[in-house]
């Protein structure tokens, strides 16, 4: 015998058993990789090989002793299935799933999808009878193997879809010429189907009720049966049970399953920056009341439309370090943000191209200008949600006086530090906050006046705190306020937000 090969797994001591067993599967229609799951087999490079020298391994077995089939690195080799019918337990996924002409096209498929990836790993839906067949195979071999098989469960058989993946994952790693990776960030997803799968479950419905409430499921019958449900009702039914209501072995199938879609995925990626805002009617996300827009355009589509031309994602979510109100302009160093850009396709970005798409997105409006632009991980945008109650932030508020202000007024006000501040939830963001009394702190203050009337008001507040209210007073809501500090009626006609102090995303130097 050639030194190469390698004492195949069984679950049977005899080498006489395991033949039987081998003859036993082949009866039952099984698929050679299945007859090797079904033995026991776990080593992955086994499954590697094509069918034919799986089954001349088969056909060794049974012959002389447990040999392994030498290793089968022919990518040339004819790989279609010589018999015609799919195998019961697999229902075609290790067989005509592995073949070339399907890899060919899930390889042309992600070809097409124009992703960059550097490597990748696939994730299979397996028609959920397929747990039925599995386990309906496994009581037929207990009842003919007893000795072998008692104590022989589930969780010993390899599971289709790993066995799919060891197969194809390798082979699709050399026609794609990246590697199979299962911690990859890129996903192509793989959803076989098999018409007869509600059929094949809906015995369950009669006495499995309780775990099979149709009310639950709201997307449709296929979502009735699921891999957590049907895996819970096999396990509380006994072998005697099993036997009464499916077949044993199971049916040979007319037809194998179907590959109902091919998908491909890529993880999220991250993208922070700092934004000013110079303009009074630009709101930061898409206004909308009442399903009408409210304003042409906004902070997150001008910077979004840029980056959706570079990085060709699906979807995107833009969050701030808190928010500044449409009439409010964000100057000084900008407000943090991050983008979560969905499912992109072109991931890769030199410091250069990112910044040569900072200067695009300020050279196409002057309204939003960003800076510090960068990739960064989703465990760094935190930062950003951390930060949003702790940071402090600085104002320039315009501000009006009914009566006039003394020189010595103005002065007592910019002495004032940490004022405590109660404020009920302002009448203006009552139809979408909650009520409620929010204590936060002006810091400092320092008043400037412009003419009797009106004054400049510099703030450094607490994150949070609702600066106009604290000015006009919010019908007494917020208090104490400026016209309860100066003693006359006071209004703020204007409002900047001059400093985000959050220290995040990271600076960079852009000249
Ligand atoms: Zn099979």
């Amino acid at each position: 015998m050639d030194a190469s090969m390698e004492q195949m797994a069984s679950f049977a001591d005899e080498d006489s058993t395991t033949a039987d067993i081998i003859t036993c599967l082949e009866q039952c229609g099984c698929c050679p990789r299945c007859i090797f799951r079904f033995l026991g087999e776990k080593n992955p490079s086994s499954f590697k090989c094509y069918p034919e020298a799986i089954k001349e391994a088969l056909n060794d077995m049974k012959k002389r002793s447990i040999v392994k089939p030498e290793s089968c690195d022919n990518t040339d080799v004819d790989m279609s299935r010589g018999d015609g019918q799919p195998c019961p337990a697999c229902l075609g996924i290790l067989q005509q799933y592995l073949d070339k002409p399907f890899l060919t096209k899930i390889k042309d498929y992600v070809t097409d999808a124009e992703y960059e990836f550097k490597s990748f790993l696939c994730s299979l839906t397996v028609p959920v009878c397929v747990l039925i067949r599995e386990r309906s195979v496994l009581v037929h071999l207990r009842e003919k193997f007893k000795a072998v098989y008692e104590s022989v469960t589930e969780s010993d058989i390899p599971r289709v879809k790993d066995v799919w993946k060891w197969t194809a994952g390798p082979l699709l790693g050399d026609s794609l010429g990246v590697p199979f990776d299962q911690k990859s960030n890129f996903d192509i997803a793989i959803t076989f189907n098999y018409p007869k799968t509600f059929k094949e479950c809906e015995i369950f419905l009669d006495f499995q009720p309780e775990v099979f409430k149709r009310r639950k499921f709201k997307r449709g019958q296929g979502e009735l049966f699921n891999r957590a449900n049907v895996g819970k009702a096999l396990k509380d039914m006994t072998d005697q049970k099993l036997r009464r209501v499916f077949q044993t072995p199971p049916t040979i199938p007319k037809v194998a399953c179907e590959c109902e879609s091919i998908t491909c995925t890529r993880e999220p990626l991250y993208i922070a920056g700092r934004y000013n805002k110079h303009n009074r009617s630009l709101s930061q996300t898409p206004w909308f009341v009442d399903g009408v827009r409210k304003s042409e355009s906004s902070v997150e589509e001008k910077i979004c439309d840029n980056l959706q031309k570079h990085f060709k994602y699906s979807d995107s979510k833009f969050s701030a370090s808190g928010r500044e109100d449409v009439d409010v302009l964000m100057l000084g160093t900008g407000r943090p943000f991050v983008v979560e850009l969905l499912d992109p396709h072109k991931v890769t970005f030199s410091k250069a191209a990112i910044l040569n798409i900072q200067k695009e997105i300020n050279t196409a409006s002057s309204e939003v200008q960003v800076r510090d632009l960068q990739i960064v991980t989703k465990e760094a945008t935190n930062k950003l949600k951390e930060g949003e109650m702790e940071k402090t932030k600085t104002y320039l508020a315009h501000c009006w006086s009914s009566d006039v202000l003394s020189a010595e007024k103005l002065e007592e006000i910019s002495a004032m530090t940490n004022i405590v501040l109660q404020q009920k939830t302002p009448v203006r963001v009552l139809h979408r906050r909650p009520l409620a009394t929010r204590e936060r702190t002006v810091y400092t203050m320092s008043a400037e006046k412009i003419d009797d009337h009106h004054f400049k008001l510099n703030l450094e507040t607490q994150a949070g705190t609702y600066i106009k209210e604290f000015v006009h007073g919010d019908f007494g809501r917020t208090t104490p306020n400026m016209s309860t500090l100066t003693g006359t009626e006071c209004d703020i006609l204007q409002l900047d937000v001059l400093a985000v102090l959050l220290d995040w995303p990271e600076h960079i130097d852009d000249s």
